[in-house]
């Protein structure tokens, strides 16, 4: 099987081709060409997650060998990384609702489920391709994805990690995970400015030729570890898959029954992985798009109009914080049946009106599959408390947003599933705010307060942060990125 651009403007590349050059020179998303299709009996056999992992990177991964593949997900999909072999963990919350755990990775979100398995991809990819360069990965993080790419990431060989957050930008608890990262090939930057300019910095970093030479020289080449990459993306469509198997296995739904997956969502990786469990045969109803007050996505859905023009509101779930959805381009692909061309004109408009709209057409096959709307703050703090008041379960503030939705539009006729996207130790002051409607400001307080309510031990990732050693104080000015890269390489690559 081959990937493809969703713009049309690249030739067919084998999946570790994919994955080594993350997108499409020119602008565009790699994506497979055809979908593999599970085997309808395989949904009711208890399959493993290990298992299920095994079937989905046999079925996209087509030129990475079998062992290659088992040796990816050993070394990733282990109770030392996961707390427990089952890697996630699925709960019923009230009648024909479940919560899926994706957080039990060793820094507490579910992007650890990609980033811990992803960096054995690309060391895989490179090989294959005769790629022997030194590859450092650059980071722009709003707080989760610059931990969970260091710890994946972190004294891998041939590769180094560096993550550019904006200072005074974070939570205090993102921060600290940051900052005591061990590891040999790692370098965190605080960067005097907003989540824009690290992410503006880091784009114009891969895009300034005469850096990318003088790296080259010393024989490192820059990438990139965030979810336009395909290898972030098809690791996610694992969990959509064992979930129905868990329910099934359960007897919570039967053999063959339409379930709904609700996914508070930012940049659209997380939900998109669960179309692609759809279109690999998981018998989903609706995908149900669960925004924030940044409703970039929602008012797409309801008007047919993508429009970044607009407010960026810091909310209490600063992780869906954000305006370009990435991935929905994937989406538009798909769901136009690979229309490249009208792919192309959407985000050629996108990029220089900063809107675009779908047709009619579209928007019926959209709305045959997305339900979608928005949820304020105010609203995720009553969800925490009302879900802690009815069953004794403490939820983040992105979960608070997928559940929050789904009591506005439901009751569902088909069994629904909430992701679950970080633990609520990571957000400990919002998330005890919710149950005990006070204002806090002290995390590890409130760590030591929410330990007690849901009676749950604290979560690994925080546990003990506050007493962990800083490797990474630097603050920098934007304008000293570049000469930051290239010293810390020179020390990095060795
Ligand atoms: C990244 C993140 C999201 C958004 O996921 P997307 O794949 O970007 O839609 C939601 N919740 C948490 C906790 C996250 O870290």
């Amino acid at each position: 099987m081959v990937y493809i651009s969703t713009r049309g403007n690249y030739q067919h590349v084998q999946s570790s081709m994919a994955i080594s050059m993350g997108m499409v020179p020119n602008g565009g998303l790699f994506v497979p060409e055809s979908i593999p299709r599970l085997d309808q009996n395989f949904l009711s056999s208890g399959a493993s997650y290990q298992a299920v992992a095994r079937e989905v990177f046999n079925g996209f991964l087509t030129d990475f060998t079998s062992e290659e593949i088992d040796l990816c997900i050993n070394s990733a999909y282990s109770s030392k990384n996961f707390g427990s072999d089952s890697i996630i963990n699925q709960l019923q919350i009230e009648p024909g609702l479940s919560i899926l755990e994706l957080w039990h990775g060793p820094t507490a979100a579910f992007k650890d489920v990609a980033l811990q398995i992803m960096p054995y991809f690309l060391q895989i990819s490179k090989k294959k391709n005769n790629n022997s360069a030194h590859t450092a990965i650059l980071v722009a993080t709003s707080g989760d994805t610059g931990k969970a790419a260091l710890e994946g990431f972190k004294n891998c060989d041939g590769m180094s990690i560096m993550v550019f957050y904006p200072h005074e930008g974070v939570s205090e608890i993102q921060k600290l995970q940051m900052i005591t990262t061990d590891g040999n090939n790692t370098a965190v930057f605080a960067v005097k400015g907003n989540f824009d300019d690290c992410q503006t910095g880091v784009k114009k970093m891969f895009g300034d030729q005469s850096l990318r030479d003088l790296l080259l020289q010393s024989g490192i080449e820059l990438s990139s570890a965030n979810s336009i990459n395909w290898g972030r993306l098809c690791p996610q469509i694992v969990y959509y898959i064992k979930s129905y198997i868990d329910l099934v296995a359960n007897h919570q739904i039967a053999p063959g029954d339409a379930i709904n997956f609700c996914i508070p969502t930012g940049n659209f990786g997380n939900i998109l992985a669960a179309y692609y469990a759809k279109m690999m045969g998981v018998p989903i109803k609706k995908l149900i798009c669960a925004s924030n007050k940044n409703r970039v996505l929602s008012d797409f859905f309801a008007k047919g109009v993508y429009d970044c023009n607009r407010r960026f509101y810091r909310t209490n779930s600063p992780s869906m914080d954000i305006l370009i959805s990435s991935n929905l381009e994937r989406f538009l692909f798909e769901i136009t049946c690979h229309n490249a061309e009208k792919v192309h004109a959407w985000y050629k408009s996108l990029n220089s009106t900063g809107r675009f709209e779908v047709d009619a057409t579209t928007r019926q096959a959209i709305e045959s599959i997305v339900l979608s709307g928005w949820v304020d703050e105010d609203e995720v703090l009553s969800t925490i408390n009302n879900t802690y008041k009815a069953s004794g379960y403490v939820v983040d503030t992105h979960t608070a947003v997928g559940i929050a939705l789904c009591k506005r539009l439901g009751p569902f006729e088909h069994y629904t599933v909430v992701a679950s996207t970080a633990s609520p130790y990571k957000f400990s002051c919002d998330v005890l705010s919710g149950i005990d409607g006070l204002k806090h400001d002290d995390e590890f307080e409130c760590i030591d307060k929410i330990a007690a309510l849901s009676k749950k031990p604290v979560h690994s990732a925080v546990f003990q942060l506050r007493k962990r050693s800083v490797f990474h104080d630097s603050v920098i000015d934007i304008s000293q990125m570049k000469d930051c890269i290239i010293k810390s390489l020179k020390k990095l690559a060795g």
